[in-house]
């Protein structure tokens, strides 16, 4: 019998993270972009990852994963040590500068799917070498919907395969500084219409507490970030808001505008707890109820009624 894939792939970093933050910092924190995004999606849909670990990486932390439904046998564990990042936010805790990447068992990675993966409908590209993501879109046969992530990093060092990958998405999700970097134009409006002009039918540009915004070249959409009065740590925000609503839409097999916005108010509301703590600490504990809540009140954000003006 053949295996049911499951409904979302993601591939992506898994790391240790050296963090400085305003008031404290922490070493070798559990996270990577796959990590975050698994968190968040499984709490929508099945969730196959692939992605690769060093002998280093802690049996716990993917057993936590396993138990939320998220599919391991795309996961080799390499002889050699885990990614590794390192970062300094400034006090605004907005800014944030990266101050080591080491790729480590990520440079020799070549990813091989599973054969159930191969026939994931949607699939999340999380941010990591352009080149690894377009050899794991190279193994999947028909998916629906393909979103892809990325960073300055790769913007930076690998601009023509990044260019290849753009080529070959439906939707890109970056954020305001890495949409200024990748089209050339301060403007963010023009650095949409550039970007779309580059292959993806949608652009998701992340504006940390500014919210979000969506464009298709034909209609915008505004998404408010929810407001905290505790951020502690915003490392992992823009993979988790990617993984909840890549396994939103997933979840719901429905690709349409109106899904995308859903699915947009709903990763807003996961990556508001993700923020709350440092590494997945609150994402792991997060039920059903938390995310409702937050999205009945991102909700009546914009909530008017006008009688006159
Ligand atoms: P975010 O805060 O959503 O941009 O994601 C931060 C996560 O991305 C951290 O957990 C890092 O381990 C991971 N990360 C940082 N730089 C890279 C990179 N060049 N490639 C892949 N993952 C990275």
């Amino acid at each position: 019998m053949k295996d049911r894939p499951p409904a979302l792939l993601i591939v992506g970093s898994m790391a240790f993270d050296d963090l400085q933050l305003p008031t404290t910092s922490a070493r070798n924190v559990v996270g990577g972009s796959a990590t975050y995004s698994s968190y968040a999606a499984s709490l929508f849909c099945p969730v196959g990852l692939v992605a690769v670990v060093g002998e280093d990486f802690p049996d716990g932390d993917l057993e936590a994963l396993a138990r939320r439904g998220v599919d391991l046998a795309g996961l080799e564990r390499a002889s050699g040590k885990t990614f590794r990042w390192a970062g300094r936010y400034d006090a605004d805790l907005v800014s944030r500068e990266t101050l080591d990447t080491q790729l480590n068992v990520f440079a020799d990675f070549r990813p091989k799917l599973p054969r159930a993966f191969r026939d994931c409908p949607y699939v999340l590209l999380g941010n990591i070498h352009p080149d690894l993501q377009i050899e794991v879109l190279d193994q999947v046969r028909e998916p629906k919907l393909v979103l892809a992530d990325t960073m300055n990093f790769w913007i930076e060092g690998e601009p023509e395969r990044l260019a290849a990958l753009l080529r070959r998405i439906h939707v890109l999700v970056i954020n305001e500084d890495e949409a200024r970097q990748l089209s050339g134009h301060h403007n963010i409006v023009k650095a949409a219409k550039d970007i779309l002009q580059r292959g993806p039918a949608r652009l998701i540009v992340k504006r940390g507490e500014y919210g979000a915004l969506l464009f298709d070249g034909e209609s915008t959409f505004f998404a408010p970030a929810y407001p905290l009065e505790d951020v502690i740590d915003p490392t992992g925000a823009g993979d988790t808001f990617a993984g909840a609503l890549a396994g939103y839409l997933a979840k719901h097999e429905d690709v349409s505008p109106g899904a995308l916005r859903r699915a947009i108010m709903v990763g807003t509301a996961v990556a508001s707890y993700c923020v709350e703590a440092i590494g997945t600490a609150k994402l792991g504990r997060l039920s059903p109820a938390d995310i409702t809540g937050r999205l009945q009140h991102l909700q009546s954000l914009m909530h008017v009624a006008h009688d006159e003006i």
